[in-house]
């Protein structure tokens, strides 16, 4: 049985694939953009994922092809598979998570419920969508966005001139997304894991909390989401996954809105900062999953071992060094919660790490996991 799995992308989702492959006994490789990347405990090679000779090179190392992002150009991926090599998930789904225009209208062709939306060119067509949306709305870069970055919120047509210019200068036909203003009473999680053979695995929903559009904190299972929530966010992710022909981890960020409906906000094809509680939260962990997703192997019960896990980020700051300076404070006054630090350098705003809490009272999880966090962040 082929068991080498070669991720594009040595990030902190890379490095968290690591324990599950050994584990299994899975040969995990790594195509890393720079020495003294996250994920340089796994075997890796250093090279550039937006030239094909070395992705192809790269490739014929491994029997599977999958990532820690989502940034790999289409043509390689689409050469990479013209010359045999398995990818997961495969170009055509990843598409979809690279191109948030494209995401928008096969979602809408899908009948799946997303805020409303539009393409724009130009300033006047913002202008004729906030006439329509009571004067605000959200734009959104269609591709390169991240953390927040590539969303503003605007509520005059000349807004956002600076991306049409940007645009234009590219050379580039492209396009803006526009959409409503969503009200909404907060966000969730849905992540589900799929197989090429098609059998998929649903975590519970989580709720997410975001700091200045960067996820924050996640709460597993949302709280309330008990019953018809629950079954609806599962029937969303499932129906993504499935028309989309996502294999390996998908996360389907959601709003829950204050009408009490749920709208698809953005697809993640690779395991996602909503998951990290399955690490320890979870009998089997979105990044022992994926593994087994993309190498077409059974999936695991995916259950939570607690009523509630607690996840919270560690952001770097001015004032944090390394993680591991402040091990014996968080260590000894925290035995039950379950550190995780990436090995980056501390930039302020960065994710270096999370902790995970788990237990049966919520404000005490909660309460655990925040502290634990801050710990490493005075
Ligand atoms: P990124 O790709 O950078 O993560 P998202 O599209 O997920 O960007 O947007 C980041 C955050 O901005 C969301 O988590 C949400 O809090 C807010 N946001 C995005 N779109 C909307 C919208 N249409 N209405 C209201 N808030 C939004």
């Amino acid at each position: 049985m082929a068991l080498t799995v070669g991720v594009i992308g040595a990030g902190q989702l890379a490095r968290m694939m690591i324990p599950a492959a050994v584990n299994l006994g899975i040969d995990l490789r790594v195509l890393a953009e720079a020495d003294g990347m996250s994920a340089e405990l796994a075997a890796v090679r250093v090279g550039d994922y937006r030239d094909l000779p070395t992705v192809l090179a790269f490739a014929k190392t491994v029997d599977v092809i999958t990532f820690d992002h989502e940034h790999v150009p289409q043509q390689i991926l689409r050469e990479l598979v013209r010359e045999g090599v398995t990818v997961h998930p495969g170009p055509d789904a990843l598409l979809y998570a690279q191109d948030k225009l494209l995401m928008r209208e096969k979602l809408a062709e899908l009948g799946l419920p997303v805020p409303d939306w539009a393409r724009i060119t130009e300033p006047s067509g913002l202008a004729d969508f906030l006439q329509q949306h009571g004067g605000r709305a959200v734009v959104k870069t269609a591709r390169g966005g991240y953390d927040g970055k590539g969303v503003r919120v605007v509520s005059h047509e000349h807004d956002v001139d600076d991306w049409f210019q940007a645009l234009a200068e590219d050379g580039n036909d492209g396009a803006l997304l526009v959409e409503e203003l969503v009200h909404f009473s907060r966000e969730l999680a849905q992540v589900v894991a799929r197989r090429p053979s098609g059998e998929i695995a649903v975590w519970p929903v989580v709720e997410t909390v975001q700091k200045g559009g960067v996820c924050a904190e996640v709460i597993a299972p949302a709280p309330q989401s008990a019953g018809r929530l629950a079954d609806v966010a599962t029937d969303i992710a499932v129906a993504v996954a499935e028309g989309i022909g996502v294999t390996g981890v998908l996360a389907v960020e959601l709003f829950q809105t204050t009408d009490e409906r749920l709208l698809i906000n953005e697809l993640a094809m690779r395991p996602h900062n909503s998951g990290h509680w399955s690490i320890d939260g979870s009998t089997t962990s979105q990044f022992e999953q994926h593994l087994r997703a993309v190498l077409d192997l059974p999936l695991g019960a995916t259950g939570a071992r607690d009523p509630w896990t607690v996840m919270v980020n560690i952001f770097g700051g001015p004032a944090s060094g390394s993680l591991g300076d402040r091990y014996g404070a968080a260590l000894a006054q925290h035995p039950h919660v379950k550190v995780h630090n990436y090995g980056k350098a501390s930039r302020p705003g960065r994710k270096v790490g999370h902790v995970t809490a788990g237990g049966d009272d919520l404000d005490e999880v909660v309460y655990q996991a925040r502290a634990t966090a801050q710990i490493f962040q005075d």
